[in-house]
C-alpha cells in the first residue's frame, strides 16, 4: 500500500472527515500524528509557516527531527521533551513557546498547543496547532533594527566605525584563510573645516554625503565603505594586488574631485587625500588602519588631493 493511502487510513481512524475538513482550513498551522508520532496530516497554514509542503512531511516521524522544535535553551524538543509525545503519553493538553526551523533554515518563534485525540478514553494520536509568535517576532525585529542602528551612521547611511572594525577584522581573517590580500584605503576630505566655516555645517553634511555616495557607487558588492570618524572614510577591498592599489585609489580620488553639489553660489566640490595599503600576514585592525592613516597624512603633506600607496 502506498504511504499516502496508509497514512490517510490511519488519519481517518483517528479523525472524522468533518474534523479533517475543519482543521484543513484553519488559519493555524495544524498537524496530526499517530501514537508513534508519524505525521499523518499537515495543513496549508502549516506549510505557509514552516515552508514544508504536504508531501515533504507526511509519513515522516516527529522524532526524525525535520521540524526541529527547540526551546529557549536550544534543546531539541523532537528528541527530548516533545510536547506531542507527552500529550500522547498522558492525554493532557499542553501549550508551549518554542522555535521551529523553517525549511529555509532560520529559527522561527511559534506558540504551540498539543491536544490528544481520544477514543474510548484511549489516546489514538495527537494534534499540534501552531502559530507564529508575533510578540516574539516583533521583539526580534526590534532587536535587529536596534542592532542595525548601532552599526550604521544615520547621516551617510554607511557603516560606522564599530561596524567598519568588525568587517575589517572578519575580512582580515578571511583573507588569511584564503591566502589572499585585502586592500585598505584611508580617505580624508581636504580642507573640510573651510567648507563648514564658509557655507555652514548643513552644507558640510551634504558634501560628506555626496563623497560617501560617490565612493559607494564604484564599490563591488563584496567591498565595504565605512565612516571612520568626522570626515574620514575607510574602504575595504578584498582580493586585490598591491599593484592595483594605486589605480583604484586614483579612481576614488578622481571621481570625488569630479563630483559636486549645487549650492546658491553655484557648484561646490571637494577633493580627498588617500592612503592605501595591502594586508600583511600579521596585520590587526589597528596595525592596518594605522598604516593607511599614515599614508593618508603623507598625501596631505605632499599637497593633498593625491593617493599614497605603501611600498611594503
Ligand atoms: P585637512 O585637509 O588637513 O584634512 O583639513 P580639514 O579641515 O579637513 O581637517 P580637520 O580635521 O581640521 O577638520 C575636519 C572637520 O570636519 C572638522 C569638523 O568640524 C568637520 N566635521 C566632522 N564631522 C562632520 C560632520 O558630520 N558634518 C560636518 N558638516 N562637518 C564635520
Ligand atoms: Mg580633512
Ligand atoms: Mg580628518
Amino acid at each position: 500500500m502506498e504511504v499516502k493511502e496508509k497514512t490517510r487510513e490511519l488519519l481517518e481512524d483517528i479523525l472524522t472527515e468533518q474534523a479533517i475538513d475543519i482543521i484543513k482550513n484553519l488559519d493555524l498551522g495544524v498537524y496530526v500524528v499517530s501514537p508513534e508520532r508519524e505525521i499523518l496530516f499537515w495543513n496549508k497554514k502549516a506549510n505557509e509557516i514552516a515552508g514544508y509542503v504536504n508531501d515533504e512531511v507526511i509519513g515522516i516521524f516527529c522524532q526524525d527531527n525535520l521540524l526541529r522544535h527547540v526551546d529557549d535553551n536550544g534543546t531539541e524538543l523532537c528528541v527530548h521533551g516533545c510536547p506531542l509525545l507527552e500529550t500522547i503519553k498522558d492525554g493532557q493538553i499542553r501549550e508551549a513557546r518554542v522555535y521551529l526551523r523553517h525549511k529555509s533554515g532560520y529559527r522561527l518563534p511559534v506558540r504551540v498547543k498539543t491536544i490528544p485525540v481520544k477514543k474510548n478514553n484511549e489516546v489514538k494520536g495527537a494534534i499540534e496547532f501552531f502559530q507564529e509568535d508575533s510578540e516574539e517576532i516583533n521583539l526580534l525585529d526590534e532587536l535587529r533594527r536596534t542592532r542595525e542602528k548601532a552599526l550604521i551612521c544615520p547621516l551617510t547611511e554607511i557603516g560606522n566605525r564599530r561596524y567598519t572594525e568588525q568587517i575589517l577584522e572578519d575580512r582580515l581573517s578571511e583573507m588569511k584563510r584564503l591566502n589572499s590580500k585585502l586592500g585598505v584605503f584611508f580617505i580624508d576630505i581636504d580642507d573640510f573645516k573651510k567648507i563648514n566655516d564658509t557655507y555652514g555645517h548643513p552644507v558640510g553634511d551634504i558634501v560628506l554625503k555626496m563623497v560617501t555616495r560617490t565612493l559607494v557607487s564604484i564599490m563591488r558588492p563584496y567591498d565595504f565603505v565605512g565612516r571612520w570618524g568626522g570626515e574620514e572614510i575607510v574602504a575595504i577591498v578584498p582580493h586585490i594586488k598591491k599593484i592595483e592599489l594605486f589605480d583604484l585609489g586614483e579612481r576614488f580620488r578622481k571621481l570625488v574631485s569630479a563630483s559636486s553639489i549645487k549650492i546658491a553660489q553655484g557648484r561646490l566640490g571637494v577633493t580627498v587625500s588617500i592612503g592605501a595599503t595591502i594586508s600583511h600576514e600579521n596585520d590587526t585592525v589597528l596595525s592596518i588602519i594605522k598604516r593607511a592613516d599614515q599614508l593618508m597624512y603623507e598625501s596631505k603633506r605632499n599637497g593633498k588631493n593625491r593617493v599614497t600607496v605603501s611600498t611594503a
